[in-house]
């Protein structure tokens, strides 16, 4: 059976003193949680530490972004080859954020994960509709796009890569969808993923968007939702941890 995943998306927060507490409240919990994975997406710079505090546990490591080049003159960038000498398994392509406040267009996030496949990273793709693209009833057509941007990367299957559905009106704003709303735009990415490969039922489908302690279960008993993608609620073990056991 496909085991959840829970990532957790730290965005730009932390600190060497709040990393190492948190990481090791997580590690000593995870001790007891073998039924889902769990992984960390932190600020580059701590890379280094989480791996330490991390080692020979069941947390994994992720990064929050991977540049598109391989290597060169591109000042401020970190390459998938570098995300992988630090034992990076998954990078988060394509956030909200990063497409809101960086322009990062489809072939942008396709290229994106494409470099991490390159480098045995898990491409974590996110996908999600704005606010008012939900209410001109362009939901569906947003996320399709999306995701049909990496849906045939070179030499790579589908499967090989994680995709997040989180709606931009629920990032970080309090506002959760329904468990019916995001298993409904679920069930579309789960088709369009049946329609291009045979592994489709193995691909995990997270939602993300003010997932938290009180409604993490819920969202979590959807038919075609295998995980979460936790941004504020990540930065609190307890919290943190109530998800990961809504998950087991
Ligand atoms: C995110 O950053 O991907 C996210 C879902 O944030 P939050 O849980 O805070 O809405």
């Amino acid at each position: 059976m496909k085991k959840k995943l829970i990532a957790g998306n730290w965005k730009m927060n932390g600190s060497l003193a709040d990393n190492e507490a948190l990481v090791r409240a997580l590690v000593a919990g995870l001790a007891s949680a073998g039924g889902c994975d769990v992984a960390v997406a932190v600020p580059a710079p701590y890379l280094a530490q989480v791996q330490a505090l991390a080692q020979g546990s069941a947390l994994a490591l992720a990064a929050q972004d991977v540049s598109q080049h391989a290597a060169g003159a591109y000042t401020g960038e970190v390459s998938a080859a570098m995300l992988r000498d630090f034992g990076v398994r998954y990078v988060l392509v394509g956030h909200s954020e990063r497409r809101q406040f960086h322009d990062e267009t489809d072939a942008d996030v396709a290229t994106k994960a494409q470099r991490a496949l390159a480098a045995g990273i898990t491409p974590i793709v996110c996908v999600g509709e704005t606010l008012a693209e939900r209410e001109a009833g362009q939901t569906e057509a947003v996320v399709k796009r999306q995701l049909a941007a990496v849906i045939h990367l070179n030499g790579h299957c589908i499967s090989e890569v994680v995709v997040a559905y989180e709606p931009v009106w629920a990032i970080g704003t309090g506002k959760t969808a329904s468990p019916e709303q995001a298993q409904q735009v679920h069930a579309v990415l789960r088709a369009q993923l049946a329609a291009a490969s045979d592994q489709a039922p193995r691909i995990r489908l997270l939602y993300g968007g003010s997932m938290n302690a009180g409604n993490a279960a819920q969202l979590l008993s959807q038919a075609d939702i295998d995980g979460g993608l936790v941004g504020g609620a990540s930065l609190k073990a307890a919290d943190f941890q109530a998800i990961i056991a809504a998950a087991q």
